[in-house]
This record gives C-alpha cells, structure tokens and sequence, in this order.
C-alpha cells in the first residue's frame, strides 16, 4: 500500500503490526538510547504516547532540536535591547520567542514596558511592518535551522529587490548537524542513533548526515511526524543496530529527498554563510554551526547597522537546561521542574515552546509523574 495520507500514518493495524515486529526483534539485554534530534518528535513521542507502548529497553533522549531553546540566554535581550534603547525601532519574532524569559523579562514583558515589539507568522510580515512603517527601523529577530533559514533568505532578497532601507535582520538560525556532532563528542556521552529531523532535512536532504554514520558510527533514520512514521523509523534504526549496521535513510520519504530542496539550499547560500563560532545554549561555542548575512547583505544586517552589545546573562544556578538539551538529564530531574519552573512560568526556554522538553513532559506527564 502506498501511503500519502496523516490517516494512514495514525492506523492502528498497522501501529501494532510495527511494535509487534519491534517487539520481536528486541532482546531482553538490548538497551538502545536513541536521541529525536527535533522538538517536533518530542512532542509526538509524547502527544501519542509511543514512549508507553514500546519496549522498557528503548530509551529516548531529548536532543537539541527547539530552536528557542538552544538560544543562549542574552542573545534575545541583545535583540530587545536594541528596540528598548531606540524609539524607532520595531522589534518582530515568531510566537515562540515572545515569552523566552531574558535578563529583564521577555518580549511580551518588554511589549508591556513600552517597547514597540510585535508577533509575526512570516519574515515577510516583519518585511511589510518596514514597508508600512517608513519612519521606522524594523528588526526582524530571525531563529530556526534550516528548516526556516529560506524563508529569511528569500525575505532579504525581497528587500533588496524593492530597496527597502529600514528592515534587518538579527540572524539566529543554526545548523542541525554540527550540533549532532557536538554533542556525540561530549564525555560520557551514550546515543546508539538518531531520529534524523523531519523539517530541517526537507531542506538538508540525508546526505550532511552522512559524516554521523560514517565518522561517528551512529545510524540515522530521517523521520516523519505521525506515530507510524516514528514507530518505522524506530523499527528501521533498531534494525540496523542489532546488524551492526550504521547508514542514513529515510522514512520520511513522502517529503525528504536524498539531495534536499535544491532551490532552498541555493537561496540560503546565495545569502547566509557559516559564523566562525555560535554559542550553544548548555552546549558553549560550536564552529560553524550557524548563519550570518553574506558581507554584501551588510545593509539589512543587524548586526553590522546596530551596535549590539553582547549580553551575557547568569542564570539560575538550579536550572539545568544544558543537561537536559544534552541528554543527560530528563526533564523532571531538573530541580526547577514543575515546581519553580511551569509553561506559565518558565525559567528556562526548555518550558516555553510546546516543542522543548520541559513543556512536553509538563504537558504530557506532569499528572503521572514524580518531582
Ligand atoms: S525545568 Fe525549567 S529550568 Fe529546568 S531544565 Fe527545564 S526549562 Fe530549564
């Protein structure tokens, strides 16, 4: 049967037949840790609750792939501080970034001091904020990995099509696989393989995994988002640990191509190159794993029409977000978990999006579990 459909990937014939089989091949000794390196299967893993129904042996690791909380602390504030300090200036992000908690307070707590902040669906609604609002100077605080890196990219373009002057962007976006990398060469550190990003290899494609399998000797599976698609790519890398094997493939062939969205990738080159070094939220430098306008987007650069002054902020000594985005800690055996730290009062970014660990297993758990 060729399937297409969300439907198809929610039938529950085909869920039991797929646990069953990976319920045959588990062994009682097997103990597979495998990291979802994408917020986006967290939350599915636990949305449908695939942790309950697969084998005890089978261990998720919450990886890095919220794109909130992998922000440093202060790289909002930086943004925020740019717009507090100057009346004319507008400061746009996504929904996501809104309530990532800063050193003095959020972007919606900032919108309440007065700052002119404003939510947005697209870069392209920060760019028509710019083209409505002449006598203004628009930042458009831009995050995610490559998944949305295009649509920054294609948004400078347009504005250096129609020459608008007051539009910049405050570029956030980060790389999938070097921070993969880093964190298979932190000490101690046990992943058997991964559930490769649905989103983010729409536009990567499978082959910059490929450096994983083969150098790293970790099998990647790229993965769709509805629980057949997880429990196949969770039978299709639990395969290939019990050969020995460790390859890149596709489950998620409906929308992953082998070479990626060649368009995309053309227009993310064509504007952004790698930045030397980015900080990591609980992950510190990481070489290249980031993007910065070409030096001929210099205008519409934030970074280069502002000056940013770099904040760095101290955080919570009990909050343990880095050890969670590592995978050494689950969520609620952080000190701050559910008690301190709540969706409604988040400490740290890990509890703001509903993709980050913490606000996944609040959401999903908090009732059965204990603090
Ligand atoms: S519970 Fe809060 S402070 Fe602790 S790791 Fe999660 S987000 Fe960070």
């Amino acid at each position: 049967m060729k399937m297409r459909f969300v439907d198809e990937f929610r039938n529950p014939e085909l869920i039991r037949k797929t646990l069953d089989e990976i319920e045959r091949i588990i062994e009682p000794d097997d103990h597979f840790r495998i990291m979802e390196a994408c917020g986006g299967h967290t939350y599915s893993i636990f949305h449908f609750g695939l942790q309950e129904l697969l084998p005890k042996n089978i261990e998720f690791i919450h990886g890095p792939g919220c794109p909130v909380c992998v922000l440093p602390p202060g790289r909002v504030d930086e943004g925020l501080e740019i717009a507090s300090k100057n009346s004319d200036v507008i400061f746009t992000a996504f929904g996501d970034v809104m309530r990532v908690p800063g050193k003095k307070g959020s972007p919606l707590n900032y919108k309440a001091m007065g700052t002119d902040v404003r939510m947005i669906y697209s870069p392209l609604d920060a760019l028509n904020i710019a083209i409505k609002n002449p006598d203004k100077k628009i930042i458009l605080f831009a995050i995610g990995f490559e998944t949305t890196a295009p649509s920054t990219a294609i948004t400078v373009l347009k504005a250096k099509e129609l020459d608008i002057d007051n539009f910049f962007v405050y570029s956030n976006h980060v790389k999938i696989v070097p921070v993969l990398k880093s964190i298979l060469d932190q000490p101690n550190m046990r992943i058997d393989g991964f559930i490769g990003p649905g989103h983010a290899s729409v536009v990567i494609g499978a082959h910059p995994y490929e450096i994983i399998a083969k150098e790293y000797k970790k099998p990647v599976v790229i993965s769709g988002f509805e629980p057949l698609d997880l429990l196949q790519s969770i039978l299709m890398l639990i395969k290939q640990l019990k050969n020995g094997e460790s390859k890149v493939e596709i489950q998620y062939k409906r929308v992953v191509m082998e070479g990626g969205n060649v368009s995309a990738l053309e227009i993310i080159d064509q504007v952004f190159e790698d930045r030397p070094a980015f900080e990591w939220r609980g992950l510190g430098a990481i070489q290249n794993s980031a993007l910065k306008l070409k030096p001929e987007f210099a205008k519409w650069d934030a970074e280069v029409q502002f000056n940013v002054e770099k904040i760095t902020i101290e955080e919570n000594k009990d909050a343990q977000c880095g050890e969670v985005l590592k995978g050494m800690l689950k969520p609620n055996q952080c000190k701050l978990f559910g008690k301190v730290c709540t969706p409604d009062n988040p400490v740290g970014a890990l509890m703001v999006s509903s993709e980050g660990a913490c606000a996944t297993y609040y959401n999903h758990l908090y009732s059965t579990m204990s603090l």
